[in-house]
């Protein structure tokens, strides 16, 4: 745990005691803060209590006390609206932080050039958080993972100069660190999937600039310019004296780092170098994996990594379960758990990363349905299509793609299996890859995914991959 002492002796409020908040309570309580939590929910506070952390209502505390009001991410300070305490804070002019924030001080005081990466961006942030880390970790680098990822990050090991943090941040997290500061900051993407939660999409690019816009002197930001938010990010980053690397997986550039035909190049000076190749790297398949990987590689490269070690580590790179996992192999047939592609943008991801796909899908539908598929249409020999979705997607597929409504996911497995078995294809795949989200039958994306390894595993002849 990392003993949060910039609050030593001062009082600080805090709303939300799930993981990450219960970690900020304890991490401020060792550095010597008296810290008052609060949540919205009684067993959240039962909970805290247990824990040995002081509770009270926050609506009834005397605030001219109070020195931070620290949120758990997930608790808006702004957008789409703020929350009570929020509100209650900024009234009595208090200043609203999260542990990301108390993470960057703390690291100012103790190891201010520690490698400390951050990342965000709307889609990649955990696969490119988990490679980066994977990539140090190969090259026999002291290194930790945490952030939005899952780890809070005050449970990691204090900074030090030698060991790397690396840090998945949402926009949640970086709005609520007014000084975040890496040493590597990398902004991979930005598009508008999740404005619904940030106003507008100006707004929500402009909080993620912040992480690369706040690389510390003589860091780096590292920034995917293949969207225009972005591109104009890099701009702006760069022309404020900030060194920046420029990512595209669209186009060559003169100075950068880009992916093309399945290699990742540098370009500077007039010189052009290969840093690594993705050919035959499965759970880096895809152009969106290649943004990713040249994200990784960019970050590493500024922390003094050399080709070779990031060729290495990426060949050894597993991959996260739920995206685009394989999971395993049936003879010449592959199996891939994309559980985490919930609506149809992330499923066009996978689709555009095969060909000859046995499609799992559906679940509980999204709006817009999988219309916007039909390019991929082509080149799914059948789909199995299960949950609440399947008689929209039936109608959508009707007469362009063969299908059976299978409705549940062990009889979606079995009918792929049965059909992949019987075709004379080189490389089949039978693919999950719902486009929905699995509430209608599961509890989580996980548990949909955990589901589909454990039927493909059951299945006679599968040979695990892993
Ligand atoms: P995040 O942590 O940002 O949600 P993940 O790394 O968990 O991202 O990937 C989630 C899904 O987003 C993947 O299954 C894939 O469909 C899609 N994805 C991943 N990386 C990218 C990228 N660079 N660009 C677009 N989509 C991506």
């Amino acid at each position: 745990m990392i003993r949060v002492t910039s609050f030593s002796g001062k009082t600080v409020a805090l709303f939300g005691l799930g993981g990450s908040g219960l970690a900020s309570a304890q991490a401020l309580a060792a550095g010597g803060a008296e810290v008052i939590a609060f949540d919205d929910s009684a067993a959240s506070i039962e909970k805290a209590r247990a824990a040995g952390i002081a509770t009270e209502d926050l609506r009834k505390i005397d605030w001219s006390k109070v020195s931070a009001l620290v949120l758990a991410p997930g608790v808006p300070r702004t957008h789409p609206e703020p929350h009570w305490s929020a509100v209650l804070a900024q009234k009595a002019g208090v200043e609203i932080i999260g542990d990301v924030e108390l993470f960057c001080r703390e690291r100012r005081r103790l190891a201010p050039n520690s490698p400390f990466v951050a990342i965000t961006g709307t889609n990649g942030k955990s696969t490119t958080t988990a490679l980066i880390h994977h990539l140090l970790k190969s090259a026999g680098r002291s290194t930790e993972l945490g952030g939005n990822i899952g780890t809070a990050v005050l449970t990691l090991q204090p900074p030090r100069a030698d060991h790397a943090h690396v840090v998945e941040c949402s926009s949640y997290q970086v709005d609520l660190a007014p000084t975040l500061d890496p040493r590597v900051g990398i902004l991979i993407n930005v598009s508008e999937d999740h404005i619904d939660r940030h106003g507008t999409i100006d707004h929500y690019a402009a909080v993620k600039e912040r992480l690369v816009a706040g690389v510390q002197s003589g860091g780096t930001a590292v920034i995917g310019v293949d969207d225009e938010w972005c591109a104009a990010a890099a701009e702006r980053v760069a022309r404020s004296g900030k060194n920046v690397v420029r990512i595209s997986v669209r186009r060559k550039l003169t100075d950068g780092i880009y992916a093309e035909n399945g290699a990742i190049a540098r370009a500077s000076g007039g010189k052009t170098e290969t840093i690594a190749t993705l050919d035959n790297i499965g759970s880096l398949r895809g152009v969106h994996n290649a943004q990713n990987a040249a994200c990784a590689a960019a970050a590493v490269l500024a922390l003094g990594l050399t080709s070779q070690e990031i060729q290495n580590g990426l060949r050894s790179f597993g991959g996260l379960v739920h995206r685009m996992e394989q999971v395993g192999r049936k003879g010449s047939t592959l199996f891939v758990n994309d559980s985490k592609a919930t609506n149809a943008d992330s499923s066009a991801q996978a689709l555009a990363s095969f060909t000859d796909m046995f499609w799992i899908a559906g679940g509980k539908p999204k709006s817009g349905g999988i219309t916007s598929l039909a390019g991929f249409f082509p080149r799914i020999r059948k789909a199995y299509l299960i949950g609440e979705a399947a008689a929209d997607f039936a109608k959508t597929l009707d007469g362009k793609v063969a299908y059976e409504v299978t409705g549940t996911l062990d009889r979606a497995v079995a009918a792929a299996d049965r059909d992949t078995a019987a075709s004379a294809l080189k490389e089949p795949v039978v693919l999950l890859s719902p486009a929905c989200a699995s509430f209608d039958q599961y509890r989580n994306f996980e548990v949909r995914g955990d589901r589909f390894r454990e039927l493909v595993l059951a299945l006679p002849g599968v040979a695990p991959i892993k």
